[in-house]
């Protein structure tokens, strides 16, 4: 059996020169080269008679060459290559420019197998352009499915081929499957080598797609059982704080207006269970907008504190931070709870006395932005540190803001509503809880889909709406004027606004504008000194201001359906019935169909399985940004089928053997240390 660890340089073909360009794609290994996956396939296999073929046409045909091809010079730098070729049903016209040496590989009655792009028909004769060939009975280009690799300057498509050909011969077959038996049977999963085999080059489309799907299958399989594995090892192996059961809550929840939700409760449970217990908290909270994920979170610093440790709270924007620090300091410093905000806005002094008394301890609560993670901050002993609005946030940062204490007790927060079979994979290493349960006695926002020729009616809506002491946020997708200038941007729109309501005080806010005056802007806001804030999706997260009672979205079709719902979570924040008004400007079904399921319900879960269900691959994740792993084949948007078997066949399997010690799992085992040593930093 071949050492697939093996340097690739005894492979066939390849010498020093292409050892170099092979390590530049990462190919080091047999094993790297192996599975060194097409990014996609021509499918040459398609065969035609020349009378059967069409202008436009991409197929393959066998004919035989009337005479050798002939080479005439049509310009100075050019010449063509001719040959007329012919099967019993018609003949083709091929032609080469500037490749002279076809002329001494295409030989008088002899056979070949063609395949190009038809360009012309004229009764039984076609013509085409550079055509691909071979020698009758070689198909080596010709003739079958085509893989197509990544490839890197001075590589090209037909020498990796032959290097790829050459190691699997050298494998020859002899992959020792890491898979048991019964997943392959329960599955309906092939085998490594046949995979492995057909996934560069196979016979025909069907075995394509059982090659693909073992592949994709054994990716989500060890990326789920090492999450999985993780999060059981760290219960097991992760000593953390143990937090005492006896400070009061009820003292805290006492002054608060309002009784908390049966969710909140559930969830504030599961967390005070984590931080009683001796193992390292890592928990989400998920909840959708509004559901007051702020309070549970808060609670958790409160038992924090009252147990002799800091608490740290991290969030997106500084608008958020500021706003949470409010609220928060407001809640607990009645308790004698010190919080302080950390921002880039902090003047050099400022923020010295702050690192001073955060180090000595003289501060319990560190509120702020990315400032929190910064290498000069030190906590005399913080016990619990809480992300907020973690889609935001790449897992690395995560772990920056945990790395501050010593088994810190971690909580994140995210109102982006993930349907279950994602999280767990997404967050696979993470306990969850889920707030799906609004304060009682909120309003239904109602929402409009709306086409642009509503424009003047939905003017004159905004304008009896502030003219009744409220006010609106306009959203609009872009911040500048650029190529798809049939957005608006910001600026244009901000233009457009004040000349349609002179009277009003219209304001705009982008992500480009400096922290300070984004600041400033959404204060005045705030305080109610600006009717109409026109913006970028900047305001998408977590600001609370209750006087506002309609969000008006620009080109919403623009939008994944989860961005819109978190945007209409701006308003209905108060006493006050709100609107949510879509416009969109397009005809089709889709945008339609969107549209209407943001009309039609108000619950983030079902918006977003809706979404992932409507959307085109990719974009889905698009809005998240940040902590989807990557595979080199398998696609969570697409292969939601296959991560569902892969989910339930890591269940089985840690049902039995959930340490992985049996000798039928030690190659999962083996492949799972492999991924995770290397790709995940957790
Ligand atoms: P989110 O989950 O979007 O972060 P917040 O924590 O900002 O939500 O809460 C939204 C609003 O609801 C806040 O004004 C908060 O004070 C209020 N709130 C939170 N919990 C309750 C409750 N149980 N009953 C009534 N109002 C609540
Ligand atoms: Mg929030």
């Amino acid at each position: 059996m071949v050492d697939l660890k093996e340097n690739i340089q005894f492979i066939k073909g390849v010498g020093p020169a292409r050892v170099k360009l092979l390590n530049k794609l990462n190919i080091f290994t047999l094993e790297d080269i192996i599975t060194y996956f097409p990014r996609d396939y021509e499918d040459r296999g398609i065969y035609k008679k020349i009378n059967e073929l069409n202008v436009g046409d991409i197929a393959c045909f066998k004919a035989v060459a009337i005479s050798k091809p002939t080479v005439a010079r049509i310009k100075k730098n050019m010449t063509i290559t001719k040959v007329i070729v012919r099967d019993e049903t018609g003949s083709a016209l091929l032609t080469w420019f500037n490749q002279d040496y076809v002329k001494n590989q295409i030989y008088g009655a002899e056979e070949y197998t063609f395949y190009g792009k038809v360009q012309k028909k004229i009764g039984d004769r076609v013509e085409i352009s550079a055509p691909i060939f071979d020698k009758e009975g070689e198909n080596k280009n010709t003739g079958k499915i085509i893989p197509l690799y990544p490839l890197t300057n001075g590589m090209t498509q037909n020498v990796i081929r032959g290097i790829i050909e050459n190691a699997l011969k050298l494998c020859d077959n002899s992959f020792e499957d890491f898979l048991p038996d019964w997943i392959l049977k329960e599955y309906d999963i092939c085998n490594l080598s046949f995979a492995i085999n057909n996934i560069h080059f196979p016979e025909e489309s069907k075995d394509f797609l059982k090659a693909r799907k073992r592949v994709a299958f054994q990716e989500l399989l060890i990326l789920q059982l090492g999450l999985l594995n993780l999060k059981e090892r760290g219960k097991i192996e992760d000593i953390g704080i143990s937090f005492d059961k006896n400070e009061n809550i009820e003292e805290f929840l006492n002054t608060l207006p309002f009784k908390l939700t049966n969710a909140q409760m559930r969830a504030w449970n599961e967390i005070k269970k984590d931080m009683e217990s001796n193992k390292a908290m890592n928990r989400l909270v998920q909840g959708d907008v509004g559901s007051g994920k702020t309070i549970v979170a808060c609670m958790a610093m409160y038992k924090a504190v009252k147990n002799g440790y800091q608490a740290s709270m991290m969030a997106p924007t500084a608008i958020l931070a500021t706003q949470h620090y409010e609220n928060i300091s407001k809640l607990l410093e009645p308790f004698g709870i010190k919080c302080a905000l950390f921002t880039s806005a902090l003047t050099k002094k400022q923020k010295e006395q702050l690192l001073q008394q955060l180090k000595n301890g003289e501060i319990d609560i560190a509120i702020g932005t990315h400032a929190l993670i910064e290498e000069n901050i030190e906590f005399k002993n913080v016990g619990l540190v809480i992300t907020d609005e973690q889609h935001r946030f790449g897992v690395r940062q995560r772990s920056k803001l945990s790395s501050k204490g010593e088994k810190v007790d971690t909580l994140v927060m995210t109102a982006t509503p993930i349907p279950r079979t994602l999280a767990l994979i997404l967050y696979g290493d993470l306990d969850i809880s889920i707030i799906d349960e609004l304060p009682p006695g909120r309003q239904k926002i109602d929402t409009y889909a709306v086409k642009k020729n509503m424009e003047n009616r939905i003017n004159d809506f905004i304008r009896k709406e502030i003219k009744s002491g409220r006010q609106a946020y306009i959203v609009c997708p872009l911040v500048e004027e650029s190529d798809l200038s049939d957005l608006k941007s910001v600026e244009a729109m901000f233009e457009h606004y004040k000349n349609v309501f002179p009277d009003l005080k219209v304001e705009f806010l982008h992500g480009k504008m400096k922290n300070k005056e984004k600041d400033e802007i959404m204060s005045t806001f705030k305080d109610g000194k600006i009717d109409i804030l026109i913006s970028t999706t900047v305001i998408e997260v977590g600001v609370d201001v209750p006087n506002a009672t309609l969000m008006i979205v620009e080109n919403a079709e623009r939008f994944g359906l989860a961005q819109l719902h978190q945007l209409r979570g701006r308003v209905g924040r108060g006493k006050y019935k709100s609107y949510c008004i879509l416009k969109y400007d397009s005809n089709s079904d889709i945008v339609k169909q969107r549209m209407n399921i943001m009309q039609e319900t108000n619950d983030g879960f079902v918006i977003s399985e809706e979404d992932l269900k409507l959307r085109g691959p990719g974009d889905f994740f698009g809005t998240m940004q940040h902590g989807v792993p990557e595979f080199k084949v398998a696609n969570l948007f697409t292969d939601m089928d296959i991560l569902k078997e892969a989910q339930e066949c890591s269940k089985k399997l840690l049902a039995n053997d959930p340490l992985l010690k049996m000798p039928e799992n030690a190659g999962i085992k083996a492949k799972i240390a492999d991924l995770f040593s290397e790709k995940l930093e957790l």
